[in-house]
């Protein structure tokens, strides 16, 4: 099979089950030939994933554990990477945490606890991940994590996990500032809503939906797929000259006053 990725080894972080954007990356990549290696953090999780690819006829190069809350986690799993696939060409970051009840209300409102829980797994989890990767990234590469737009402005019952991201986007800046001289790129993608297991959290999740199809641009909400082949894109050398950007795939709604 020819492709994009060919030869290529992508890590992919944070599937679920079959609603994951992740699960939506994964199938873009496997499309253009990438070698594909995937981490997970519960054991269900890895079960829908190992079902998923058998069904999908995607063989992985590797399936790892990784906690990214955990420092000793990371380090097991990148090590085992590393021993395992060697050189690491992409990494998708596709994955964050919040406690349910601080995903409405008032942002005033959020517990120090809280706080610090979805800004450890949602944006230092990135930093981690980057830097564990860059010993594996010897031939240059690219990173790209999942971002949305409750960084940049205030959608209601995001709270603490619009700055969370507000966190990772500024975080994706540094990195790729930090990581530009060894040839690797830093990228976002900012999908618009999806329903998956992590927006089941938000409150309202329906009517952000709903304001999505009525006013964006396009008139509609994204799928996986879409936003799949977006990150696709920057994970591939077709965006080789990008880098420290947050690219919106949300059909145009950020446009929109
Ligand atoms: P999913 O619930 O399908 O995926 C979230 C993933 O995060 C799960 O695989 C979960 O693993 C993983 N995860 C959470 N905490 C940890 C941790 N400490 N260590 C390792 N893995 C962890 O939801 P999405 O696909 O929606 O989310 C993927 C990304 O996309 C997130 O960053 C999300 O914020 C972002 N996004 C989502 C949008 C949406 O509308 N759905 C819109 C814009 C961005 P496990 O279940 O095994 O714990």
């Amino acid at each position: 099979m020819s492709g994009l990725l060919n030869g290529q080894n992508v890590i992919v972080m944070g599937i679920a089950n079959e609603r994951s954007i992740g699960w939506g990356i994964a199938k873009s990549l496997h499309a253009q030939g990438a070698r594909l290696i995937f981490t997970y953090r519960k054991e269900r999780s890895y079960e829908k994933l190992a079902k998923l690819l058998a069904e999908s006829g995607i063989d992985p190069l590797l399936t790892v554990q990784c906690d990214v809350s955990d420092d000793a986690s990371i380090e097991a799993a990148f090590g085992r990477i590393g021993a395992e696939a060697g050189v690491v060409h992409g990494v998708v970051h596709s994955l964050a945490f919040a406690d349910k009840d601080e995903l409405g209300g008032e942002y005033v409102d959020t517990s120090r606890e809280g706080y610090l829980l979805a800004q450890e797994s949602s944006a230092f989890s990135l930093v981690a991940v980057a830097k564990a990767a860059k010993p594996l990234m010897t031939a240059g590469g690219s990173i790209v994590t999942q971002t949305y737009l409750g960084a940049e402005r205030v959608m209601r019952n995001y709270n603490v996990m619009g700055v969370a991201k507000a966190a990772l986007e500024a975080s994706v800046r540094y990195l790729a500032e930090d990581l530009g001289k060894y040839g690797i790129r830093v990228n976002a993608v900012s999908a618009g809503p999806i329903r998956t297991l992590a927006a089941k959290g938000v409150s309202g999740f329906n009517d952000i939906m709903n304001t999505v199809e009525e006013k964006a641009p396009l008139r509609r909400n994204v799928d996986q797929s879409e936003v799949g082949d977006a990150t696709m894109f920057l994970i591939s050398g077709l965006s080789r000259g990008i880098t420290g950007e947050v690219l919106h795939v949300d059909a145009g709604f950020h446009i929109i006053a």
